[in-house]
């Protein structure tokens, strides 16, 4: 089954411990679609600028990605830029240029409207709107993703959005801030209020957690002696996630704890270069042997 996406398709400046790219093709969507491609069909939704050229375009070509909705148009296409702290936990956005993105009315193609699973990837909280609303059929599984940015400058944009959506994936302290909650799993509670019947906390090198009435499922983190740069983690994560659970075409409590495992192994391969790199030269058979690698890593009895 094919996997819709809408999000950011960008120009990245990052600086890590491990190095520093003034200009490297990055964004939500772009993270996620290379991720999710190697599991499902994806059908892109986008905008780049006249700055992002057929050589850019590559990243897409030879993958299970479709850009027919991905529309180019006079500009220049998103640009952010960001820095880690030396632990790579922490990161300081340096610059957010929407450019493009600023007036884009987003237009699905037809081929892209009876998607049955849906992911509104960061980008700005009615775009998301615009588009699930474009899909004509309830789908299975929309989930959305957000950060600090249109928490705090599209809130209640933010807030129409959430109520059409099944899982919210975003990180702990944007789960903290979102509900005004410290502790994840109270907080839950209250992003449950808001439409999301699951929530997804992604945590970095602590793993990921996933919560439902049911109650709460974690993964960990592959343990990577060298990470060297987690922008886009998140979206590969997502993209992992959501290529699983579209590959498999259900949404069962069993397909959902596998899919937080492929979201972890696709997130672990996103970090072990910069930008998307370690993506690029990625090979099926390194993300089964990984995910066997987490069989090992969780397993024991009792
Ligand atoms: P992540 O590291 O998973 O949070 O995602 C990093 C990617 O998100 C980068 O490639 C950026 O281009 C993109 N990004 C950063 N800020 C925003 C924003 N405000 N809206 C949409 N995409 C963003």
């Amino acid at each position: 089954m094919s996997l819709l996406v809408v999000g950011s398709v960008a120009f990245d400046g990052i600086e890590s411990p491990y190095g520093k790219v003034e200009r490297t093709i990055g964004g939500a969507a772009t993270y996620f679609s290379v991720a999710a491609s190697f599991f499902a069909p994806v059908h892109l939704v986008g905008i780049v600028g006249d700055d992002f050229t057929d050589v850019d375009t590559k990243i897409f070509h030879g993958r299970k990605i479709d850009i027919e909705g991905l529309e180019r148009a006079p500009g220049k296409s998103f640009f952010w830029a960001g820095k880690y702290s030396e632990n790579l936990n922490d990161r300081t956005t340096l610059t957010t240029e929407l450019n493009v993105f600023a007036d884009f009315k987003p237009k699905l193609p037809e081929k892209y409207r009876k998607s049955k699973f849906v992911f509104l990837a960061n980008i700005a909280p009615d775009l998301q709107r615009d588009v699930l609303q474009q899909v004509t059929k309830r789908p299975k599984i929309a989930a959305l993703d957000t950060m600090n940015y249109w928490i705090e400058g599209s809130n209640a944009d933010l807030l129409k959005t959430l109520k059409g959506v099944d899982i919210l994936m975003i990180n702990d302290s944007e789960t903290r801030q979102l509900s005004n909650e410290h502790n994840l799993l109270r907080a839950a509670k209250r992003i449950f209020k808001l439409g999301p019947s699951t929530l997804i906390i992604k945590r970095g090198e602590y793993g990921a957690m996933m919560v439902d009435k049911r109650g709460a499922f974690c993964v960990p983190a592959f343990p990577l002696e060298e990470p060297h740069d987690p922008t886009g983690a998140g979206d590969s994560f997502a993209g992992g996630f959501m290529g699983y659970l579209a590959s498999v075409g259900n949404k069962s409590d069993i397909s959902l704890r596998r899919a937080m495992v492929y979201g972890s192994v696709m997130g672990s391969f996103t970090v072990e270069k910069f930008g998307l790199d370690r993506l690029k030269t990625l090979k099926t058979s390194e993300i089964h042997a990984r995910a066997r690698h987490f069989a090992k890593l969780t397993q024991f009895t009792l």
